[in-house]
């Protein structure tokens, strides 16, 4: 019998000091040269604290997520999450600039959740994945696309793939989400630049269509 939500947080909440901290210190991650911070002075948030049920996530109700809004096409300069790419069942949109050469995020074209998805469009998320993670990895200035499904913020299915930056051995790993804060923004139109790039080897090897025309 797997254990409860409730013995899960006694164990963590065993550990915790008595403002309700964890310790900081010991642990390997902290020393790992990606760890963006100096360990010094760093302290946890009081928590993690158990709650009664799961906090709502965007588009729980169908009518209030993203995906019923008017057209998500247009310029991506402009229009932050444009929608760059769309195909058999799945459309490719961009996040604003950020620290990465290039944040993108799938999602089915219906709105449903990961464990609502039909094995024909698991399949086709397999291979707009795979098409993606080579696409990104082609553009000069990354050396390694990420592939991340979190799940946490909205229940519309979604999976990142965020860019992380060639020849910077710092930047590696799961810490990128947090470099991609740090890291100066890159301009729009280099951003662009490298959606267009993906976009136009996503066609060739899956088809679709490009959505919104970029530099
Ligand atoms: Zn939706």
């Amino acid at each position: 019998m797997p254990e409860s939500a409730e013995e899960y947080a006694a164990r963590v909440v065993a550990a915790q000091d008595r403002d309700g901290r964890l310790p900081v210190g010991g642990q390997e991650v902290l020393g790992w040269d990606v760890f963006p911070f100096e360990v010094d002075g760093l302290r946890a948030k009081v928590g993690p604290v158990l709650v009664d049920v799961e906090p709502p996530r965007r588009g729980e109700d169908p009518s209030g997520c993203h995906c019923r809004e008017a057209a998500m096409e247009g310029p991506a300069a402009t229009g932050d999450w444009a929608a760059v790419w769309e195909g058999v069942g799945w459309r490719v949109k961009v996040a604003p600039p950020s620290g990465s050469p290039l944040v993108l995020v799938a999602e089915p074209l219906e709105h449903l959740d990961v464990d609502a998805l039909s094995d024909d469009l698991a399949a086709a998320l397999g291979r707009l994945q795979v098409a993606l993670v080579g696409a990104v990895e082609a553009l000069p200035s990354v050396g390694r696309c990420h592939v991340l499904r979190l799940g946490d913020g909205g229940a519309h299915a979604h999976v990142w793939f965020v860019a992380r930056p060639a020849r910077m051995p710092q930047l590696r790993g799961s810490f990128m989400v947090v470099w991609d804060d740090l890291l100066p923004p890159v301009p729009a139109e280099v951003r662009d630049a490298n959606a267009a790039f993906v976009v136009e080897r996503l066609v060739r090897r899956l088809g679709g269509r490009a959505v919104t025309a970029l530099a």
